[in-house]
């Protein structure tokens, strides 16, 4: 039996191609579509026979898992309603807030939820190498992120830079709200040891690129990650959706449906 999925947004960049990813796919159907009062996608048959709708509720109650890539609001407005059905999440709008995060921190009471700033294989791969590669060099190497993103993108720095930097801490151990230092301007001063920077360029079209710099005495090494096209980050949503149907409630992890 394939696995119904809500898609909201479904006319945004990403429900666009998580639509189509799911049109492809046997393992999931698209069962119900929404998107917010006032949206264009209201009233479109954005699927076989599925009409977005702005009634989230019954958007929600009409799938197993709802997929969404959307806005902090969204999602919040998303995870209360899940939590009336028990609908599974999986979650790939960044920037969340902190009223975002409790909603999703109470439906995993009830539900599955999966979050993830980056859906991407290689992505999480790279996180895997980052905290390998910190911990493994050590405190003589200095720690940096930098990332690049399409000139709409609206939070900075992207999840994906903030998510890296969760990793080199993990593997350097230290704490990376502490370490966390966001660009640099003026007479900061010298760096120090245990300072993580992180820096966001924007422009043009780019779909998404990070790089972790591991700075030694003599040598520097470098994991970069480039993402040519959204589908990447579609089809690992769908492929979470798919897995995390049925599962029991909790929070997951794309490290778990890769296997990492
Ligand atoms: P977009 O602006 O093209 O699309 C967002 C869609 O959400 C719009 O169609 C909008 O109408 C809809 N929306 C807004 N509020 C809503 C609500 N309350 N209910 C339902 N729908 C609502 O944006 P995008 O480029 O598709 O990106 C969306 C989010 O996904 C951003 O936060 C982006 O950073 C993130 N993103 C994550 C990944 C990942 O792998 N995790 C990859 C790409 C983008």
């Amino acid at each position: 039996m394939s696995v119904a999925i809500c898609v909201l947004g479904p006319t945004g960049r990403m429900g666009q191609q998580v639509l189509a990813v799911a049109a492809e796919q046997p393992d999931v159907r698209v069962g119900s579509a929404a998107d917010r009062p006032g949206s264009d996608a209201v009233g479109a048959e954005v699927a076989p026979g599925v009409v977005a709708t702005a009634d989230l509720s019954a958007a929600l109650a009409a799938a197993e898992v709802y997929v969404d890539f959307t806005t902090p609001e969204g999602t919040a407005a998303a995870a209360r309603a899940a939590a009336e059905h028990g609908t599974a999440a999986v979650v790939g709008t960044t920037g969340l807030d902190a009223a975002a995060e409790d909603a999703l921190v109470a439906l995993a009471e009830r539900a599955p939820v999966l979050v993830a700033p980056n859906f991407s294989p290689g992505v999480n791969l790279m996180l895997a190498l980052s905290e390998t590669a910190a911990r493994a060099l050590g405190p003589g190497f200095d720690l940096e992120v930098a990332e690049i993103h399409h000139r709409h993108k609206r939070d900075a720095p992207s999840g994906t830079a903030l998510a890296v930097g969760e990793a080199l801490a993990r593997g350097r151990g230290v704490d990376f709200s502490k370490a966390r230092v966001s660009s640099r301007d003026g007479d900061v001063g010298a760096r120090t040891g245990d300072e993580i920077g992180v820096l966001a360029l924007r422009g043009g079209g780019v779909v998404g690129e990070h790089t972790a710099y591991f700075f030694g005495a003599g040598e520097r090494i470098e994991i970069t990650h480039r993402a040519e096209s959204r589908a990447i980050f579609a089809r690992g949503a769908v492929r979470a959706a798919s897995w995390l149907a049925g599962k029991a409630p909790g929070r997951y992890h794309m490290r778990d449906v890769l296997g990492l």
